[in-house]
């Protein structure tokens, strides 16, 4: 038997939290708010068009940076709803969905020892990726305030130094439901072209903003030779299975990007590549129709909570919102979390383990609310238990 086969760095990092908090939902019967997966799927025309091309026999090896058709349709979409330029040529890669993009771009871009500026609750993928790239990670903490969070200007500008590589935003954000304001957003730019760092964005919740607008940072003045801008189609377009997502950039960031994407996935998605290229075409009023659909969901599912105790932080993108559980007694959300199911049968996500000052996240549990209006209403009720127990 070999003796503790896993390499050092990745030995901080058990099983996701989703994954543990989905076996928990599926063996309970509880109602899953836990991971962010959409309980109905997308657009038709999405769906038949993967369909076809299944049966049109496109089910071998796409190429390398992802089909043409589909290059052209992102780029097409950036410049239509950010009024961003990108050549489908070499600054538009295809990617095994977001969560590749992200791990090949720090692999591509860090050398063991750099710093990657991120915030804190950070997607869980980025501390592993960061930790494989023998990277070393500097989160700045997103606290809540004002119902909302936000961050301590003093705090970025000390994470970065020398060693800074990578600047890691996500906006919106995931957990807290955060979209970055203007002001925050030119303090990013400015630390950037300050200490010559590259920007990371991933943007896979652009389209669900609810109050405000959604700006890339790519946008701001001399940022978009120095941002890879990330995506997928999971949340845009209810289809977090297939797993396509996409990078785009200047060609020596793409390419550097691309260099390490060929060598884990080579290629992925060849009969759902045209499908999403149908789907980044669709009408205006798809892309607007899904964020009020989702607008009316968390406006739902807030007020759901605040009536059954929780201190909820009201989030103005994504598909999350994030509750306090002081009011209700709780003082450990991932206590809190193991125990809910059996205590009303749902299941949350503590935030808490996004988080590398757990102090500050203890308290936080997150819920998913891309979910049909009749399931949040049974959560709802079912949580409403808790305060009346
Ligand atoms: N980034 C964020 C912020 C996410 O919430 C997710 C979850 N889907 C991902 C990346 C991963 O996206 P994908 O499923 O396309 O890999
Ligand atoms: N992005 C989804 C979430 O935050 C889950 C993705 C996953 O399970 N890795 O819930």
């Amino acid at each position: 038997m070999v003796t503790d086969p896993l390499v050092a760095r990745m030995r901080p990092f058990g099983t996701t939290i989703f994954a543990e908090m989905s076996a928990l939902a599926t063996r309970t019967g509880a109602v899953n708010l836990g991971q962010g997966f959409p309980d109905t799927d997308g657009p038709p025309e999405m769906l038949e068009a993967a369909v076809r091309a299944i049966r049109d026999g496109r089910n071998q090896y796409p190429p390398g940076p992802g089909i043409p058709e589909l290059r052209a349709a992102i780029a097409a979409h950036q410049r239509d709803f950010w009024g961003l330029e990108y050549d489908p040529d070499g600054e538009v890669l295809v990617t095994a969905g977001a969560t590749e993009a992200i791990a090949a771009a720090i692999l591509a871009m860090c050398e063991a020892g750099d710093e990657v500026v991120c915030f804190e609750p950070y997607y869980d993928s980025y501390a592993a990726s960061i930790a494989l790239a023998g990277a070393v990670r500097r989160p700045v903490t997103l606290r809540p305030s004002d119902g909302g969070y936000s961050f301590d200007p003093d705090e970025l500008r000390a994470a970065f130094g020398p060693r800074t590589r990578l600047v890691l935003l996500n906006s919106p954000h995931n957990p807290t439901g955060k979209v970055f304001t203007a002001e925050e957003l030119a303090l990013i730019a400015g630390l950037c072209l300050e200490h010559d760092a590259v920007a990371v964005t991933d943007e896979v919740y652009e389209h669900l903003v609810f109050d405000g607008a959604h700006v890339p940072l790519a946008g701001l003045p001399g940022m978009r030779d120095r941002t890879v801008q990330i995506s997928s189609a999971g949340k845009t377009f209810s289809c977090t299975g297939w797993k396509v997502g996409w990078v785009c950039g200047p060609a020596a960031l793409v390419s550097a990007v691309l260099r390490v994407k060929q060598f884990l996935t080579f290629v992925n998605a060849a009969p759902q590549q045209p499908a999403v290229a149908v789907a980044l075409g669709l009408p205006r009023s798809y892309f607007t129709g899904f964020r009020d659909s989702l607008r009316d969901k968390r406006d739902r599912l807030c007020a759901g909570l605040a009536d059954a105790g929780f201190g909820v932080l009201r989030p103005a993108g994504t598909y999350f919102v994030t509750a306090d559980i002081t009011p209700l007694g709780g003082s450990d959300g991932v206590e809190f979390c193991r125990s809910l199911p059996e205590r009303c049968g749902v299941v949350a996500v503590p935030t808490q383990v996004f988080y590398d000052d757990v102090a500050a996240g203890r308290r936080l549990i997150r819920f998913a609310f891309c979910k049909r209006d009749e399931v949040l209403d049974e959560a709802v009720a079912r949580l409403r238990k808790l305060s009346a127990a």
